[in-house]
């Protein structure tokens, strides 16, 4: 049977459009990988034995966006078309890239070069499937496989052990049998690397649909040069299986996923006999989100992802009552923006404790879930009633306190502070006239004591 590629009327007018022209052009890699796995592919690589120029001439608007390796993209009906001239990669000298890239006539070479063989296919509506490496075969067994001798291709590109790994996690693929022992082989080649690229896999392994895949780089020796400092903590079986765990237990995002993470690296964590012990392992001071902050330096994260996954794992060590007073102070000093994503994380967490320590009992967890959801309810209310958590939502601000005489900025702070106490007490407080009288009050008491 021939397997069904749906190509979208503008994918195929462009085919069309080459082959009117001569040459040959078909749809590869990703996009054929998807669609005859039954998904929709995000975006349609084409292949063709024209040159760069010869593809610049037969359309109207087009972006040179790696001219030097023979890639241009059509703009066509408002989308972009990557259109890539059959290409062999020249020696590689740096485990990373080739030195230079030579074109080809024959899409065989070009297929050849590919990463892995469900990668591998290319695609045409006249010419059917072209499968070269038996890639339909490892769709149907459900592996990834490296195209050629795995050795060779990993010495080439290192990058490739990363991507083995993302896409396992991303289809929910096997390694086969002799990629993995290849990439067990050739770990410590990963450090050819930029920190960005790496970073950058390891965001979409765990992003993916089977993020436990994740263990498979602690599996091949891979984590131990990206990580060593989770790569250590991943050496204890449970501990490592907890980490996994959280991982499936929160919903794909990047920064929630980096959080669970990397949670275990700063947390005070229960041991097993229930009580809290500071976790010294390897050196590290269980009570610091400083190791958590340093690797995601190393990784290049952007500012704002490092600080909210380091202020996620800090928090997730506060203790959390189920009382508004206590809910008020929490969101207070975590911030509106960030307390849903507290919850998330508390929540994941406990849902993974029982693999965490196997054998104690499901009873804790539930205890647990069922005071997060009494926690979750007071914060929605306490978004409904619009109740101040915060300076900015005070009834009053620096300048009405000038009409009590009160101006210099320290104490002006000092004040609010008090008033934003008071009202994370009792919210009733919250009214310009109630608040104008406490901070008389509390002016006065200032007064006094210098
Ligand atoms: P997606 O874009 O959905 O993540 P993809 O398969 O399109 O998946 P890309 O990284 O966009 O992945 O690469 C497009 C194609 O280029 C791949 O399918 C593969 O054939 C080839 N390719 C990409 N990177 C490499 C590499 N480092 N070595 C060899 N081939 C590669
Ligand atoms: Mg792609």
């Amino acid at each position: 049977m021939r397997p069904g590629i749906a190509i979208p009327p503008d994918v195929e007018y462009i085919l069309n459009r080459i082959a009117g022209a001569g040459f040959e052009a078909f749809v590869v890699g990703g996009c054929v990988r998807d669609s005859l796995m039954g998904q929709s592919p995000s975006d349609w690589d084409i292949a063709t034995n024209a040159k760069p120029e010869e593809i610049k001439g037969l359309f109207e608007k087009t972006v040179d966006t790696g001219i030097r390796h023979g890639t241009v993209t059509v703009l066509y009906n408002g989308k972009g078309y990557e259109i890539t001239t059959y290409r062999v990669d020249g020696p590689y000298t740096d485990y990373r890239r080739p030195k230079e890239v030579y074109f080809s006539a024959n899409l065989k070479e070009d297929l050849a070069r590919r990463d892995f063989t469900v990668n591998a296919m290319a695609y045409n509506p006249s010419v059917g499937l072209v499968d070269y490496f038996d890639g339909i075969g490892d769709l149907r067994r459900r592996i990834i496989k490296a195209v050629g001798n795995p050795d060779k291709r990993f010495n080439e590109d290192a990058l490739r052990m990363l991507r083995a790994v993302r896409f396992s996690a991303q289809l929910g693929f096997d390694l086969e049998a002799d990629t993995l022992a290849s990439i067990e082989r050739n770990s410590s080649l990963i450090v050819n690397i930029s920190m960005e690229r790496i970073r950058d896999e390891l965001t979409k392994t765990i992003v993916s649909k089977c993020p436990e895949r994740f263990g498979l780089l602690q599996k091949t020796g891979l984590l131990r040069h990206v990580i060593p400092e989770l790569s250590a903590l991943m050496e204890d079986e449970d501990m490592s299986c907890h980490m996994l765990k959280t991982l499936t237990c929160i919903e794909s995002d990047a920064v929630l996923r980096w959080t669970m993470l990397l949670h275990e690296i700063a947390r005070p964590v229960e041991d097993a006999e229930g009580e809290k012990s500071r976790r010294r392992l390897q050196g590290l001071h269980a009570d610091s989100t400083g190791t958590v902050r340093t690797i995601l330096k190393r990784l290049k994260m952007d500012n704002r992802s490092s600080d909210n996954i380091c202020r996620l794992i800090y928090y997730l060590g506060m203790t959390l009552d189920d009382d508004p007073r206590s809910v008020r102070k929490a969101v207070r000093k975590v911030g509106k923006e960030l307390f849903e994503d507290l919850l998330k994380v508390l929540e994941a967490d406990l849902l993974a404790q029982g693999s965490r320590f196997p054998g104690k009992g499901p009873e804790n967890g539930n205890d647990g879930i069922e005071k997060l959801n009494r926690i979750r309810e007071i914060y929605n209310d306490i978004i409904a009633t619009g109740q101040c958590t915060s300076l900015k939502e005070l009834a009053v601000n620096g300048t009405d306190l000038l009409e009590l005489g009160i101006s210099r900025g320290k104490e002006t702070g000092l004040v609010l502070e008090k008033l934003l106490d008071a009202v994370l007490e009792d919210p009733e407080l919250n009214s310009r006239d109630r608040l104008l009288e406490l901070a008389r009050r509390f002016a006065g008491d200032h007064c006094q004591h210098n």
